[in-house]
């Protein structure tokens, strides 16, 4: 079960590098197994990555072997202990999302799918060094509710019960960043009301049911 968990997550690291996502050794992918965190290796890129090199850590970050965890393996760890539901992080340098997160902006309700992140926003985690554990805990406050967060000066983070749906849900943050960027050149666009919001968050809920 590692072994496919591990070839997935070159998989997606594959994915995210052909789609423009992420460029190089940026960015990083982790799995929540049974007994441990499966992440992708420090400063490797996907052409470099092979199954064999996803780390598995444990909760505090133990590790053995050759290859060193992510220099952001706080943020996945962390993620993991306060939302049990995730079993999948993604996080990356996508240009739109990264574009915005160094305007230090929560993306406002400007758009209905907004709200499949979770709410009537997507949260800007406050700036912090990368691979601290100060940035770990805001970008864990950041998420609260949500599915997604931007993190400042930065890019963004996608979290998932799976990693199909953290994918999904990544990509849908940086189309929604790509939208809004392209809505500001015109000037201010107008914003769906919380009200409205709190309906579409409500719909999100059953959204795929097939009795929704
Ligand atoms: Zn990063």
């Amino acid at each position: 079960m590692t072994n496919s968990i591990c070839s997935n997550i070159c998989d997606v690291m594959e994915i995210l590098e052909k789609r423009g996502l992420n460029t190089g050794a940026t960015g990083n992918i982790s799995v929540k197994s049974e007994d441990a965190i499966n992440i992708t290796p420090s400063g490797l890129s996907p052409a470099e990555l092979g199954p064999e090199k996803i780390v598995s850590i444990s909760i505090s970050g133990e590790y053995r072997g050759r290859w060193r965890p992510s220099s952001e393996w706080r943020i996945h760890t962390e993620i993991y202990k306060r939302y049990i539901g995730v079993g999948a992080v993604i996080h990356m340098h996508s240009p739109y999302a990264t574009a915005l997160s160094c305007h230090c902006i929560d993306v406002p309700a400007f758009h209905y799918m907004v709200g499949a992140i979770g709410g009537d926003n997507i949260r800007c985690a406050a700036y912090e060094t990368f691979g601290t554990k100060k940035l770990s805990e805001v970008v864990v406050v950041a998420l609260q509710e949500r599915m997604a967060c931007l993190m400042a000066n930065h890019g963004m983070l996608a979290v998932g019960p799976d990693l199909s749906s953290a994918l999904e849900t990544a990509m849908l943050v940086e189309e929604l960043s790509k939208q809004y960027l392209l809505s500001k050149t015109i000037g201010d666009p107008i914003l769906i009301s919380k009200q409205e919001m709190s309906v579409v968050v409500g719909k999100f809920q059953t959204y795929g049911s097939q009795n929704a």
